[in-house]
């Protein structure tokens, strides 16, 4: 989609820290990692959240999560994963995007 960051870094038209790739899904790292291991998970064909988000994609983006783990070296030692959406969710790119954050204890708190 024409003025989407994230549809521009899966073009290559803006540069991206990638770790993974396939048909359907993009990986790339967090310009502004909130933790030792920030990964971004997004689907190539534009939706602007997880309102939008289809089974086939919602499947995709699940294994390319495991995929980014294990790459990322924390398919062991665990993560989370996270899909903020609209105002309150405090999404700012409005491309869906999963966040997954590792390679330290995270807290409980999730707010
Ligand atoms: P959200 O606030 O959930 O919409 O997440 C958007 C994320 O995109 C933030 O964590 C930003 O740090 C990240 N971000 C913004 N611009 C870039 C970029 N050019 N490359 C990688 N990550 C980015």
């Amino acid at each position: 989609m024409k003025d989407c960051l994230f549809c521009k870094i899966i073009a290559g038209e803006i540069p991206g820290n990638k770790v993974f790739e396939n048909d359907k899904v993009f990986a790339f790292r967090d310009i502004n990692p909130q933790a030792p291991v920030h990964g971004l998970i997004v689907p190539k064909k534009h939706m602007d959240n997880i309102l939008q988000c289809d089974a086939e994609t919602a499947a995709a983006l699940t294994e390319a999560v495991g995929e980014v783990a294990r790459l990322e070296g924390v398919d062991e030692s665990g993560f989370r994963v996270i899909s903020n959406c609209g105002r309150d969710g405090a999404q700012s790119v409005n491309h869906l995007h999963v966040h997954l954050l590792g390679g330290v204890q995270l807290t409980e708190k999730m707010n």
